[in-house]
């Protein structure tokens, strides 16, 4: 008899923009390709941007597309964010969660309150840098953008960090390993919680429990 599968669990991975969010998804993701994780890949009406795929970094609609998305209940979560859309698919996360894989999803603190009302059980993470001067280096390292430009997103920045305490878990990325190893502790943890576990084991534990006569 096959194990019965246990529901994947759902992971929110919210941070400001340069705090290193991306690059951990990366390295969780591929230090662990066969264990079962993906990451939700989102719809946005954004434009996208030099280097991104259609279908792999977003799926990018237009303003119609997705508003006829929102009409048909197409979502799991959604929100409008610094000016452009951004959703989750409903039955991608459905469709993976019951074939036990864990999902994770980036998006910001309005979709995380949305998750955590579909559903109670999700573990939402929050990571922050370790310092505004860190954040801003890491936003100037990115390309040649004006100080409008820089100071715009720090301000962006600082109003999504002022959501941190709606999280589990908080992550300060100073170093990189350190922080990616604390990510997967979370994820292994909750892999591990007795409702997961009694599902994954059920005849083991039953046979552990068996009267002796
Ligand atoms: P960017 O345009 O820089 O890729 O993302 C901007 C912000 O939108 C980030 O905070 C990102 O986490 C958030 N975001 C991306 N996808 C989604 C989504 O599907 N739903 C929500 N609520 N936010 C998202």
């Amino acid at each position: 008899m096959t194990a019965p599968i246990a529901s994947g669990n759902l992971f929110i991975l919210a941070a400001p923009s340069g705090a290193g969010k991306s690059s951990l998804i990366r390295a969780l993701l591929e230090r662990h390709s066969n264990d079962s994780m993906q990451v939700s890949v989102s719809c946005t009406t954004r434009a996208p941007r030099p280097g991104e795929i259609d279908g792999v970094h977003y799926h990018f609609l237009s303003e119609a597309e997705f508003k006829a998305k929102i009409e048909n209940n197409e979502f799991y979560e959604w929100a409008h964010v610094f000016g452009n859309y951004y959703g989750t698919s409903r039955v991608y996360i459905e469709q993976t969660l019951a074939q036990g894989i864990d999902v994770f999803l980036d998006i910001d603190w309005q979709g995380a309150r949305q998750v955590r009302e579909a559903n109670p059980q999700t573990q939402s993470i929050f990571i922050v840098p370790p310092s505004l001067e860190a954040l801003e280096q890491r936003l100037r390292a990115r390309g040649q953008d004006s100080e409008e430009v820089i100071a715009s997103r720090m301000a962006k920045a600082q109003a999504e960090m002022s959501h941190y305490h709606e999280f589990n878990y908080l992550l300060v990325n100073d170093k990189f390993e350190q922080t990616l190893a604390q990510l997967e502790h979370i994820v292994f943890a909750q892999r591990l919680k007795v409702g997961l576990q009694q599902v994954r084991h059920a005849a083991k534990i039953k046979d552990l429990l068996a009267n002796d006569g």
